[in-house]
């Protein structure tokens, strides 16, 4: 950054394409050249535990993938992120018959994942696991430097603040975008989804007997499909279109033992889904 001195006065600015822009301008964001966004963390990779999916499941799936991620402790530096799963969507369902607009629903929904990482955390405790909150992202390097495994919330912090998704009032940034984004600001190795199924299909398997494997497919392409179900939040797809740092995301079954310790290792055994714009 230069510094320029103002017209007959001894104050300094700093000399910005910025000043006076509205910011709003598409060609002028364009024009800007950016530097390559910095990574903190190149070496961590981030965990999302599924709420439904996993946890809901009690201690016979849980704990074998407690287990599996402390064996991986010695060799991986890890950051898990809760779902929420079944309780948010009762508390969804009573706060949509009471007619609570988005921003509180966001905040009820959040408050389920965080149970959910005090419980995961404390199951990981005797391996290192420590709860932490969103504030304590720039705090991290001391945890990883002690060989802790932090595990957080998670819902992104919208709150009452969560846009209003294009139908319904259901919140659509919820715990799937919550790890992406966590990845992406830490600047982390790789993203990995931990659910009950062996990844991404043509519809939701547990419904449709005939729905196909996808094995890999560019996140926009995805998107452009149109399908009517997901594994993931479709907001975490639009994401992943304009993500910097993260490139790719890879969805694992979690109930198949070996799998997290494969997916660390960077092998592709579940869904990949990668940013092709
Ligand atoms: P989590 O608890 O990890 O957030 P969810 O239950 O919200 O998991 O989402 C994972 C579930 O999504 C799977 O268990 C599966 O039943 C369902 N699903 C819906 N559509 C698909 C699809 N196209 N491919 C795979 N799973 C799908
Ligand atoms: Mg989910």
């Amino acid at each position: 950054m230069s510094m320029v001195k103002e017209k007959n006065s001894t104050r300094l600015h700093v000399e910005s394409k910025l000043m006076g822009e509205s910011l709003n301008s598409k060609s002028f964001i364009a024009s800007l050249e950016e530097k390559p966004q910095f990574r903190a963390y190149p070496n961590i990779s981030v965990l999302k535990i599924g709420g439904q999916s996993i946890t809901d499941r009690g201690a016979k799936v849980l704990l074998p993938i407690i287990d599996e991620i402390a064996q991986n402790s010695k060799n991986h530096k890890m950051m898990i992120s809760s779902g929420g799963g079944t309780r948010s969507r009762h508390v969804y369902a009573i706060a949509l018959d009471l007619g609570m607009p988005t921003g509180i629903i966001a905040k009820l929904g959040a408050s389920i994942s965080e149970q959910n990482s005090l419980m995961i955390a404390t199951l990981l405790a005797p391996y290192g696991g420590i709860k932490v909150g969103h504030d304590d992202i720039v705090k991290l390097a001391a945890y990883f430097n002690e060989d802790c495994i932090p595990v957080t919330h998670g819902m992104p912090p919208y709150h009452y603040f969560e846009r209003p998704p294009e139908v319904g009032r259901i919140p659509p940034n919820r715990t799937d975008i919550g790890a992406f984004l966590l990845a992406e600001v830490l600047g982390a190795k790789q993203c990995i989804y931990i659910k009950d199924e062996n990844g991404l299909y043509t519809d939701d398997p547990k419904k449709n007997p005939h729905a196909s494997f996808i094995s890999e497919i560019g996140a926009r392409e995805l998107l452009n499909r149109n399908q009517d179900d997901l594994v993931v939040e479709r907001t975490l797809l639009e994401s992943l279109c304009h993500s910097q740092g993260v490139k790719q995301i890879q969805i694992i079954n979690g109930m198949k033992r070996g799998n997290i310790t494969k997916a660390l290792r960077g092998e592709h055994i579940g869904t990949i889904i990668f940013k092709d714009v």
